[in-house]
């Protein structure tokens, strides 16, 4: 018999503790409204971070990811500001993806200034790829697997999103799980060292993006991403009368 108890619909491999909160949060929480298995995957336990420490960021994780309702929250302990790709790192979730056969993949895009977000994309493309070969890291014991489409979070405006999923509904519950990660973000009374994150006015942005995206598709709010392949569209009717907005 096969356990399945560890297999995920969907996985999001980011770099650092707060990445995947502040990029796709709300399309997490829509897809595990909509019954989807769904996990996080940080690459590092942001040891590099200004505030912070290892400890405390990993308890707002997993304060995090309660909020966000994930099934797994995983860490491949990847070196924070140093994470490349190699060998090391590409089986390292090679042996994740197996584990947990996700069927899609949420990632950042390569076009990312932040280096270990561009290579965590590297990693995440060629991985789900050599997942799929039998031969791949054979000595794990781990059979092959499908692979798993992926959908890259953008950031950067110059690269055109494919689509934008509606995450209207999840505003203040994203906006809940940036927040546990308390040592990152503003604190009236915190006497750390600011950064860009942790100036009074980032969460807002970070909200004011997501209504900026949302006004693009006629809704309230949204998160934009980009598929590389093309997409296989059954029917273009529903899909194209779906609320839109032709100044976007
Ligand atoms: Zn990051």
């Amino acid at each position: 018999m096969t356990d399945t108890s560890d297999e995920l619909d969907v996985l999001a491999v980011f770099s650092h503790p707060d990445d995947a909160e502040l990029s796709v949060a709300g399309t997490l929480l829509k897809l595990k409204s909509q019954g989807y298995r769904t996990g996080v995957c940080d690459m590092t336990r942001g040891e590099m971070g200004t505030r912070g420490t290892v400890e405390i960021r990993a308890q707002e994780a997993l304060e995090a990811a309660r909020i966000m309702r994930l099934d797994a929250r995983l860490n491949l302990q990847q070196p924070d500001g140093h994470v490349w790709l190699t060998d090391e790192s590409r089986t390292a979730l090679v042996r994740v993806i197996r584990q947990h056969k996700p069927r899609v993949l949420l990632t950042t895009h390569w076009d990312d200034p932040h280096p270990d977000h561009a290579h965590t994309c590297q990693i995440a493309r060629e991985a789900a790829r050599l997942a799929t070969m039998v031969r791949y890291d054979e000595k794990s014991g781990q059979q092959a697997v499908h692979m798993p489409a992926i959908m890259h979070s953008l950031f950067s405006r110059r690269v055109v999103r494919s689509f934008i999923v509606d995450v209207s509904e999840y505003v203040s519950e994203k906006m809940e799980s940036i927040r546990a990660h308390a040592s990152q973000f503003y604190r009236a009374d915190s006497r750390e060292p600011t950064t860009r994150i942790s100036e009074q006015g980032f969460l807002e942005q970070i909200e004011v993006r997501m209504r900026y995206f949302g006004s693009l598709i006629g809704v309230a709010a949204g998160e934009p991403f980009f598929v590389e392949e093309a997409l296989n569209v059954d029917d273009p009717v529903a899909l194209l009368t779906r609320p839109m907005n032709i100044y976007s």
